[in-house]
């Protein structure tokens, strides 16, 4: 996905994209879209100087930690930078990954890189279907969200004491 800095006129342009994630050279064991990844950049031009800043709305395929279930959860991402041109400072190192310098004839820029990081950056450490998760029971491997086993916390089951007098 580009950003055809060619065409965009003085001022405040308003772009949106639609993409998948193939396209976003990201892969599915990466993060897995459940659907097309809507994209809305402002592009606020001054001369030699475009200041970017996007909203990514996407709908992640994840694994919930505690019950393994796979669940759809929509998220939306902020993303800001901004790009200068000027031959030069291509290159240059400037501190800060949200200001980039680049070649005055530059046609168009690759928002893959920083779509990618975007979300990579939303993506839950600790993922959970519904904050109130109940997991699995650790005894029978029953869904506790589905419903509830016969297994209780005090009533352990008596091959695991088996175990436990053989690991003593
Ligand atoms: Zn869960
Ligand atoms: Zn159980």
């Amino acid at each position: 996905m580009k950003l055809i800095l060619k065409e965009l006129k003085n001022g405040i342009n308003h772009l949106s994209f639609k993409t998948e994630g193939v396209d976003l050279d990201i892969k599915p064991e990466e993060i897995d879209f459940s659907s097309e990844v809507k994209m809305k950049f402002s592009v606020l031009k001054v001369g030699n100087s475009f200041n970017c800043q996007g909203e990514i709305k996407a709908r992640l395929k994840l694994e919930c930690a505690r019950c393994l279930t796979e669940y759809v959860q929509p998220v939306i991402s902020k993303i800001e930078f901004i790009l200068e041109m000027d031959d030069e400072k291509v290159g240059m190192d400037t501190q800060d990954d949200d200001y980039q310098f680049i070649a005055k004839e530059t046609i168009s820029y690759d928002l893959n890189p920083r779509v990618r990081e975007t979300m990579i950056l939303t993506l839950p450490i600790k993922p959970l279907c519904q904050e109130d998760c109940k997991g699995l029971c650790q005894f029978c491997g029953t869904n506790l969200n589905e419903k509830t086993c016969s297994c209780s916390k005090e009533m352990v089951d008596p091959r695991w004491n088996k175990l436990k007098e053989l690991l003593s």
